[in-house]
């Protein structure tokens, strides 16, 4: 049941009923449910072009085909991008968009500029069910999968609303959800995005869902690997991470020595740093041990505190942060910090909830 992201009541695109959405078909699909309608086999790469290269929200804008042909497509299709239902731009360039689905619920992707580099920072799923205590969309529960419309959807509504090529896009699973529990539209997504952005530049983050990473291993064109670690053991993770008591740390860390890693490609290990919780130097080692002898990065990310998130939820100050990385550095780690982006609307990691939700109040885990 969806209870958690949607502001509206479930109310279907009245015009959408019974038209099949073409958003998030993959080339084959496309012509295989085109056929019947288009009178040459070659407007299905036409109209393939027009979706995901041109992203045209309607078939009006289709115009290298003939006009009977679009009235045709509009009496039977529809494409579902996402309509924006909010844009916030922060003061350093990032701009947070709140996207209205068709059934109504509501999901968060960003837009992050970053020196002459462009992010899309998305969402694989209407919400999270993992819960994890730091993070905000967990806190709001579980939604719905996307579907693999409503994942392409996102990077074609950004693009169009802020103009980036497509070839120098990175792509992010960094936003609401978890990308390998909606791991077959994930998929389906990334062989539509994957045609016009290289999968080094697309990375997927994730708890560490072992069937998943499992599935992940058999890609032919895997995308870059980001995990959420967070904890250097078995029992501070469960305590933040409910998913660490489906899925322990060490078979985590046994899958990812499995894992099939390309050549010249490291893993990313996201590692939030939460005060007196997961920050003392001992916990470096600890995290430095853990991780040895893989291919890796270690990415900190100074929690972003939130009212949802309790007073404990904090960053340590910036000496103990600067000590951490170093610490790790000495044992000849990469470890980077990462800057918070966005701050200033709430776009910052962790913290995409769906605008709106602040007003129901920050009772229960503010303590
Ligand atoms: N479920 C996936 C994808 C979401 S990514 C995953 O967990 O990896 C979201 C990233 O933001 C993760 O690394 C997550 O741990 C991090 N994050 C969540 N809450 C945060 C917070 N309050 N401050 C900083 N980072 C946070």
């Amino acid at each position: 049941m969806i209870t958690t992201t949607t502001e509206t009541p479930l109310t279907a695109e009245p015009q959408a009923a019974g038209r099949t959405d073409l958003l998030g078909l993959s080339r084959e699909r496309l012509a295989a449910v085109l056929a019947p309608v288009a009178d040459r086999p070659f407007r299905a790469r036409q109209i393939y072009q027009a979706l995901y290269e041109r992203g045209v929200r309607d078939f009006t804008e289709m115009t290298d085909l003939p006009q009977a042909l679009r009235q045709r497509l509009a009496e039977r299709f529809r494409i579902g991008l996402p309509e924006i239902a909010q844009r916030q731009p922060a003061a350093d360039g990032t701009c947070k968009y709140l996207f209205r689905l068709a059934d109504g619920a509501s999901i968060e992707a960003v837009d992050i500029p970053d020196r002459g580099r462009r992010t899309f920072c998305i969402s694989s799923q209407a919400g999270c069910a993992l819960a994890c205590s730091f993070c905000v969309t967990g806190y709001w529960g579980a939604g719905r999968n996307l579907t693999a419309g409503e994942i392409v959807g996102q990077v074609l509504a950004i693009r169009a609303d802020r103009g980036p090529p497509m070839a120098g896009l990175n792509v992010v699973f960094m936003g609401m959800g978890e990308p390998l529990l909606n791991l077959e539209d994930v998929k389906a997504a990334l062989d539509i995005l994957t045609e016009g952005i290289s999968p080094q530049r697309i990375t997927i983050s994730t708890v560490g869902i072992l069937p998943g990473l499992a599935e992940m291993a058999r890609w032919e064109r895997r995308p870059n690997l980001a995990i959420s670690l967070h904890a250097p053991d078995e029992e501070r993770r469960g305590e933040i991470m409910p998913v660490n008591r489906t899925y322990p740390l060490a078979e985590l860390m046994a899958a990812l020595r499995r894992y099939p890693l390309e050549k010249g490609r490291k893993l990313t290990f996201e590692y939030i740093l939460i005060r007196d919780f997961n920050d003392r130097s001992e916990d470096a080692d600890r995290l430095a041990r853990l991780l040895s002898g893989l291919r890796a990065k270690i990415n900190l990310i100074p929690i972003n505190p939130d009212p949802v998130l309790g007073r404990r939820m904090v960053p340590p100050d910036e000496a103990r942060i600067e000590a951490f990385k170093e610490r790790l550095r000495q044992r000849g780690w990469i470890a980077t910090v990462r800057r918070r982006r966005g701050d200033d609307v709430s776009a910052a990691c962790g913290q995409l909830r769906a605008f709106g939700r602040e007003a129901r109040g920050f009772r229960g885990k503010t303590g």
